[in-house]
């Protein structure tokens, strides 16, 4: 398979016709005729017709005294040399096919992974024989998408699937998910089940982003501040930049299934399940100005810029409209946001050394048990949320390392309780929560229980002083 190559050769010195009228004239004929108008000539015996009007009879020659190639330029040759023509070459003058735009060597090589003995090779080939270096400096390969069976689509099976039609029914960003969140090594699976799943994942990301976009609005970049941050935040701190600097390794792998899930279960396990949940009485019962609920909006500036420019590649058309819906710009002009972690915790304290990875395992596993025991008391009967209980927790010698008789008001921030009570002396491996019905005063505002509401207005102290 190839194109012709369309020379002629004089038989008598064996020399190739260099002259660039007869070029001129072939390519002429080609682009009006197509390709086959050079082999179609020479198999109908009207090679007179290859040469300009008159040439043959200025050089005093017949047609016969002139061999016409009927060799081609192989497929592989051709495209193989294609970077010839789309990249610069920055070696040698006098390129002139080469284009003054291109970078050489080319970022990427991507094909099916069909082609790693046709287009990486002969473009390698070619390069080398050429310039001496690859003309890439990475190549990627993928599979191909097949169906939930894993048989090529084919129109006679009609197990194919049309884009626009997707397109059409989940919208582009999350056709885009679905891709980045596959393993495009190997051969895709479409099925309709994934897409719906894929849905679901969206919707996670969109979800997020509008929390943080509603309990951020009023709250400008300007008023937020990183300094002396309360151990939560500076710990999500840590968590976000962890985890961003995880995805930003993955994309540079070009592994974006491994980035996209990372954010996933980021933004649901360690923000949705978590870190929102445990905020939301700060941010919508503290005075607008306290220095806790600041801290805590300070940091979700920081997780939305995170967030948002980490998905950006993977589902353009929603974070463009989140980022502009805060900041009025375009998040694809921008570049990934790093936080700031200067302030996640002086050296000194160990927020992000081991032992505070060990203090907030800890916490986690006191928060899983409370949970745990609270979900069975909800289920046997006794209903209400976390915040209607107070729990008893004792903790082994092992967990009793990291906790503190201090960490009484951390521990009920962590468990979403209204009241803790904390026993540092249980045997090694022991995580033990009791957790019981609080009989005390309900406050109408934040719904937290007291021993008693002591504000003149039936509120507690914490609500009293946000009203005033
Ligand atoms: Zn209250």
């Amino acid at each position: 398979m190839g194109v012709p190559i369309t020379i002629v050769v004089d038989k008598a010195s064996g020399e190739p016709v260099a002259d660039a009228a007869v070029w001129d004239h072939v390519v002429a004929l080609i682009a009006k005729e197509g390709i086959d108008a050079w082999d179609g000539r020479i198999l109908a015996g009207r090679q007179a017709e290859l040469f300009p009007a008159g040439w043959l009879a200025k050089h005093g020659k017949t047609v016969s005294d002139f061999e016409y190639v009927q060799d081609i330029l192989d497929v592989w040759f051709d495209s193989g040399t294609s970077h010839a023509h789309v990249l610069r070459a920055e070696s040698a003058a006098g390129q002139r096919f080469h284009r003054t735009d291109g970078k050489r060597p080319a970022d990427l090589y991507q094909e099916g992974s069909d082609q790693h003995r046709g287009w990486f090779h002969s473009s390698l080939l070619t390069s080398v024989a050429n310039y001496g270096d690859a003309p890439y400096e990475s190549v990627v390969t993928s599979g191909f998408v097949v169906d939930g069976e894993g048989r090529k689509f084919s129109k006679s099976l009609g197990n194919g699937v049309e884009p626009h039609e997707l397109l059409q029914k989940y919208g582009m960003d999350i056709i885009r998910l679905w891709v980045g969140s596959s393993d495009y090594s190997e051969d895709i699976r479409y099925s309709p089940a994934a897409f719906e799943s894929m849905a679901d994942a969206y919707r996670r990301f969109r979800n997020t982003f509008r929390w943080l976009l509603g309990n951020l609005n009023g709250f400008l970049d300007d008023a937020a501040t990183l300094e002396n941050l309360p151990e939560l935040e500076r710990y999500m701190l840590h968590r976000l930049g962890k985890v961003l600097a995880e995805v930003r390794g993955h994309y540079e792998a070009f592994q974006f299934h491994k980035g996209q899930r990372a954010l996933y279960e980021f933004c649901g396990t360690e923000l949705s399940n978590f870190y929102f949940d445990v905020r939301k009485d700060i941010l919508y019962c503290d005075k607008v100005d306290s220095p806790e609920r600041v801290a805590c909006l300070s940091v979700l500036v920081q997780i939305f810029k995170g967030l948002v420019t980490h998905l950006a590649p993977l589902m353009p058309f929603t974070t463009d409209e989140a980022w502009r819906e805060r900041y009025g710009v375009c998040v694809h002009l921008g570049e990934y946001f790093v936080p700031d972690d200067r302030m996640t915790g002086r050296p000194d304290d160990g927020v992000t050394g081991l032992a505070e990875e060990g203090r907030w395992e800890a916490l986690f596993k006191i928060r899983s048990a409370a949970n745990f025991v609270i979900e069975k008391k909800r289920v046997a009967g006794e209903g209400g949320a976390n915040i209607d209980y107070k729990i008893e927790v004792l903790v082994g010698k092992d967990v009793s390392k990291f906790i503190t008789s201090d960490d009484t008001e951390m521990v009920r921030l962590v468990c979403g309780v209204s009241g803790t009570q904390l026993k540092l002396n249980g045997d090694e491996g022991i995580i033990g929560v009791t957790a019981y019905k609080y009989e005390g005063h309900k406050c109408p505002r934040c719904w937290r229980y007291y021993e008693k509401l002591e504000a003149k207005n039936g509120l507690c102290l914490r609500c009293e002083e946000a009203v005033a």
